[in-house]
């Protein structure tokens, strides 16, 4: 069995895993990465601009796109087609070395980070108290390995499979399945955002386009495997036009928002690990990105409450979010009319509208 020792051992091949490593990395501390293989992006990363997480791009160096469109809402049952004010929109294209991933692996390849691929079981091997101490994987070559570190993080995602005897809490806010495709060509100026609670059932679609390329993504809790196999009568039903394009690609994964932290003090979950999606939308880049900056502060440090403080004030965030969640999915008709008041730049009189507002939207 192959044995090694770091500081801090990371369980992960994601945007979270992969920036908490260059972070330490540039603090000196001996980190080490277990990744599967092969890595996993997806085409389109838009990134909702919640507090800091520009100034940590910014650190990490790497160089999303910046598109500003007017977005368009669109309500199935209410009103059809209303537009709302330009969005700024930071993105990462997929199969390109700009891709969050590519760059981020690139980075880490060029910063000499050790990493193992992994497959996806591991387990606890020994614990003292409240500390993991040992932690065995295997190799894809089927060797086993030990790592023996002071602290622990895994980082493989909301749908990670953890090992038997992890001692953690968790709950779930909403699940969002993500199903996409990306089509040739541009198709559309705006974004388009379509509410509509029969065809996307707690969900919705959200579809743009790029200067040579158009993507759509249908978001639901249940999943709508019929969306990738009729695609272009559904969608020509929906919007009342053509597509025509022809299927560059397809993606799609899971994403949980709530909770799930662990009882030993030296084990940290981040990103999409952590359930750190917002319950609305399922955008969840930003708190990946977030987390494994703070993370990687509190490590540094020495200060574990950084972490736990930021953990616990997003989650409190995402029980407001909850309490809005029929306000965008299935508004009543007047709440509606005052929300896009709102967005033409009118006040209104509703303090719930106007909270709504200042959490999601302004
Ligand atoms: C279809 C879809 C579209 C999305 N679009 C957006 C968007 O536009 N904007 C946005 O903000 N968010 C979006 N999200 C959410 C976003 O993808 C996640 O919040 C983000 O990827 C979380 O990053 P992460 O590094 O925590 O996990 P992931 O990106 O899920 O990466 C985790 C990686 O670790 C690997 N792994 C699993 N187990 C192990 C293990 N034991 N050892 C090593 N590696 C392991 C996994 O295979 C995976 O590759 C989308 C989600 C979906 C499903």
């Amino acid at each position: 069995m192959q044995r090694e020792k770091h500081d801090v051992v990371i369980f992960g091949s994601g945007p979270a895993a992969l920036s908490l490593a260059l972070f330490l990395n540039k603090h000196k501390v001996d980190v080490a990465v277990a990744i599967t293989n092969p890595l996993k992006s997806f085409w389109k990363y838009d990134i909702t601009q919640s507090a800091g997480v520009s100034d940590v791009i910014n650190e990490l160096g790497v160089h999303p796109i910046l598109d500003t469109k007017k977005a368009v809402l669109q309500y199935k049952k209410n009103v059809a087609g209303t537009e709302y004010k330009e969005i700024s929109d930071l993105y990462f294209k997929r199969y390109s070395e700009d891709s969050l991933d590519s760059s981020l692996f690139s980075k880490l390849i060029k910063a000499s980070i050790p990493f193992y691929v992994v497959d996806d079981s591991f387990e606890i091997s020994s614990v003292d108290g409240k500390n993991v101490k040992e932690i065995t994987a295997r190799l894809k070559s089927g060797d086993k390995l030990l790592f023996k570190s002071d602290v622990l993080v895994l980082a493989g995602g909301s749908e990670m499979r953890l090992p038997k005897n992890l001692r953690y809490t968790e709950k779930v806010f909403s699940r969002f399945y993500g199903e996409g495709i990306v089509t040739q060509g541009h198709l559309f100026d705006e974004t388009r955002i379509v509410f509509d609670n029969n065809l996307f059932p707690g969900g919705y679609l959200y579809a743009g386009s790029t200067s040579d390329e158009t993507f759509f993504c249908a978001v639901s809790s249940v999943g709508n495997p019929e969306f990738l196999k009729q695609y272009p009568s559904f969608l020509s039903t929906l919007f009342q036009e053509s597509f025509e394009g022809d299927i560059k690609t397809i993606f799609s994964g899971v994403g949980v928002s709530g909770y799930r932290f662990s009882e030993y003090s030296n084990l940290f979950f981040i990103g999409g690990a952590a359930f750190l999606h917002d319950p609305i939308f399922g955008y969840g880049l930003n708190y990946a990105l977030l987390s494994a900056h703070i993370l990687s502060r509190a490590i540094v440090l020495d200060n574990f409450s950084l972490f736990t403080n930021f953990y616990e004030k997003t989650v409190s965030q995402f029980n407001d979010m909850l309490s809005f969640k029929s306000i965008l999915r299935d508004p009543e008709e007047a709440e509606l009319k005052k929300l896009f008041s709102l967005l033409s730049g009118e006040p209104v009189e509703d303090d719930k509208i106007n909270s709504f507002y200042d959490l999601f939207l302004s």
